[in-house]
């Protein structure tokens, strides 16, 4: 054989091996593909099985007898086969239980700073003992930028440092966690180690200049004095000083951050343990846009936003309902409602499950005693006094969670105005509605213009008025009436309401107008015709305002404390609700006032219930008698449309009530209330 004839020779055999490479490759992806088939198929099983021991024994022994027949070694063969089984399996696990897309790629996650970071650090560590196994982590400039790419659906999680050991709370996560409606699913303690580091070859050189995040460099600050004469330079990102002194090494510059940053970078670590004092430990929370679901049994805590009603002695309540109950409270903290000057919000962890029957149970009284009250989520238990539970073996082998029973005897040692019977007033800037003062709100149906929402604003509040109404959206039943315009119409009511001081109620119809009517409105209402649109009631369960709820033409009275509970469920637990009127077979009023139903909810539900007699009546001579027969049965308080030329309105002008007639209301409610203990 010439070497050519070799050569070619050994192309060809190449060539062939080439060929079946590709052939196996080309045949095992198509065995792939059927196990994943057959994978789907058992995970829409209840009674499947992930291995079947006996199938896989058989097709072992098929396989290792043919590949013996075709001349191939038994144990090897056998090897490979373990191999395209065990892969075959794993396959299929993700169709168990997790059959979603998150399952089958590595959930990302948002965090501040650059690679490297402790932010970075403890996401990876976070995420090594979570189910899902791994990360991949996504570096954001901000804290704000990383939950605004959770918001935004670009990740799956945001994690971010919520307090250190050292340093105290980082103020702006609260305040991004409570405007957004996200939840915390996970906590992280990450042991914060700080070491001093310099370009390679640049030891000896005396340091003039020292990089690291300013939280960093407070963190170290009797090490720097100690080094004399260098200055501290204020950076972005711990990892991100490293980085830079890796693209430009500069003499006498170093670096505070962590080791591995460092490493990373090619520098040379010439400290270690700078921070002034040990341990110094950062915690972090793992926010998503969905609450996950923490098995009972596994240690958790719960994580609590409550604003509470401005008057004494509001937060001791609180706290001695957990007291009493022995539930232990791991952090509070006030920050500053936005919204309100000198309000305050509180944010409160505590051990628990907010299921668990203790903590479910404080948690309805509580509510009884906040604005609101938002559940930011339950989550397993990292940290226990000041002890690190690593990893999924601590969480896993930990003993199983102690369900607290609610401890009867202690909760006797609650203040008995705690255990409050009867209704729960609805705090409205300075007026409670559901107290002893019986609330009147009047006002035109719409608000039509600066002169009539003025004169209307003047005459209900020389008549009396707790409060002024006026749509500036109005459902209207014909698509041809005055619909309301709008945000011309809300600042024209805001106006008018300021004028003669007065809180304003106004109806909110679409999401769209949320913020707008939240920035205007004292109380926002909703009408009739949205009771049951859920996801309206589902966004104002998030403000932080009170809610003035209708009740649907055709809703029975559980339906509309459903509806209620959307809104409380969300954390806003002032709601007050509203007997309109309802469809029967009468037809003689617009409406039938079902006072049996307001009787019936003041056992029912302890929030306050008013009345609207005039959309009930429809016309002006049934509304008083109707305002009466409510007063008598115990609402609340009225809602009542009043218009000082109900002749020139555009709506309705049939059911508003004059001057003259809210004064005969105000004479009749008198006698009634009086009897009551009650006064206007
Ligand atoms: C209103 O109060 O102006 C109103 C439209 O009421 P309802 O939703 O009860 O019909
Ligand atoms: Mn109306």
């Amino acid at each position: 054989m010439t070497t050519n004839q070799a050569a070619s020779g050994m192309d060809h055999a190449r060539r062939e091996i080439d060929r079946l490479d590709n052939e196996l490759v080309q045949v095992l992806a198509e065995r792939m593909r059927i196990v994943q088939d057959v994978g789907k198929l058992k995970g829409n099983r209840t009674d499947s099985i992930l291995l079947d021991p006996e199938r896989e024994r058989l097709l072992q022994a098929r396989w290792k007898q043919r590949a013996e027949e075709a001349g191939l070694s038994g144990p090897f063969a056998a090897r490979v086969l373990r191999e395209v089984l065990s892969h075959s399996r794993r396959t299929q696990e993700s169709h168990f239980g997790k059959a979603d897309e998150k399952a089958q790629r590595l959930p990302t996650v948002a965090y501040q700073g650059e690679p490297h970071s402790y932010s970075y650090l403890a996401a990876g560590q976070l995420f090594d003992t979570r189910a899902e196994k791994g990360s991949e982590r996504m570096g954001h400039r901000t804290f704000a930028g990383a939950v605004e790419a959770l918001r935004e659906g670009r990740v799956d999680y945001a994690l971010l440092p919520t307090e250190n050991s050292i340093a105290g709370t980082i103020g702006e996560i609260g305040q991004l966690l409570a405007d957004s409606d996200l939840y915390v699913v996970d906590e992280e303690t990450w042991p914060v180690e700080h070491v001093l580091a310099v370009s390679a070859g640049q030891e000896q050189a005396p340091i003039t200049h020292v990089r690291s995040h300013p939280v960093a460099l407070a963190q170290c600050s009797a090490y720097l004095r100690r080094l004399s004469g260098a200055i501290s330079e204020p950076w972005h990102d711990t990892a991100g000083a490293a980085a830079c002194l890796e693209k430009e090494p500069t003499p006498g510059v170093a670096v505070i951050a962590s080791e591995e940053a460092c490493v990373a970078h090619g520098l040379v670590i010439i400290q270690r343990n700078v921070a002034d004092r040990e341990p110094n430990l950062t915690r972090f929370l793992l926010l998503a846009r969905e609450e996950e679901v923490v098995p009972m049994g596994i240690p958790a805590k719960t994580s609590l936003l409550l604003s509470l009603d401005h008057k004494q002695g509001a937060l001791s309540e609180v706290l001695a309902i957990f007291a009493a109950r022995s539930i232990n409270l791991t952090r509070i903290e006030s920050r500053p409602d936005p919204q309100t000057p000198w309000r305050y919000r509180f944010f409160i962890d505590l051990e628990g499950h907010r299921d668990e029957e203790g903590l479910a149970a404080a948690l309805d009284l509580v509510r009884r005693h906040c604005n609101m009250v938002r559940v930011l989520g339950t989550y397993p238990m990292r940290t226990e006094d000041g002890r690190h539970l690593k990893g999924p073996d601590a969480l896993g082998s930990a003993p199983p969670a102690k369900v607290e029973a609610p401890v009867v005897e202690r909760v006797e040692s609650v203040p008995s105005e705690l255990l409050v019977a009867g209704t729960t007033p609805v705090q409205v800037g300075p007026l409670h509605v559901g107290g002893d003062h019986f609330t009147m709100i009047l006002g035109p149906c719409a608000v039509e213009s600066a002169a009539q929402i003025q004169a209307a604003a003047e005459m209900v509040s020389r008549a009396g008025a707790s409060m002024l109404r006026g749509g500036a959206f109005e459902p209207r039943t014909s698509p041809h009436s005055f619909q309301g315009l709008g945000q011309e119409e809300l600042d024209l009511l805001q106006a008018a309401g300021r004028a003669v001081e007065l809180p304003v109620v106004t109806e909110l119809m679409r999401i769209e107008d949320l913020d707008a009517v939240v920035a205007a409105a004292d109380v926002i209402q909703v009408g009739a015709r949205n009771m049951q649109n859920y996801a309206l009631l589902r966004a104002l369960g998030r403000v932080d305002r009170p809610v003035l709820l209708k009740r649907d033409l055709s809703a029975t009275v559980d339906e509309l404390l459903s509806a209620a509970e959307y809104i409380t469920a969300g954390g806003n637990q002032r709601v007050i609700l509203c007997e309109r009127g309802i469809r029967t077979l009468e037809t003689s009023t617009r409406s039938t006032l079902d006072l049996g139903a307001v009787a019936v909810l003041k056992t029912r539900t302890h929030l306050p219930v008013m009345v609207d007699p005039s959309h009930a009546a429809g016309v002006r001579h049934l509304v008083v008698p109707l305002a009466l027969a409510a007063a008598a049965v115990g609402a609340d308080g009225l809602i009542v449309e009043a218009h000082p030329n109900p002749d020139e309105t555009l709506s309705d002008k049939q059911r508003a009530l004059t001057s003259e007639d809210l004064e005969e209301l105000f004479q009749g409610l008198r006698p009634i209330l009086a009897s009551q203990g009650r006064w206007l």
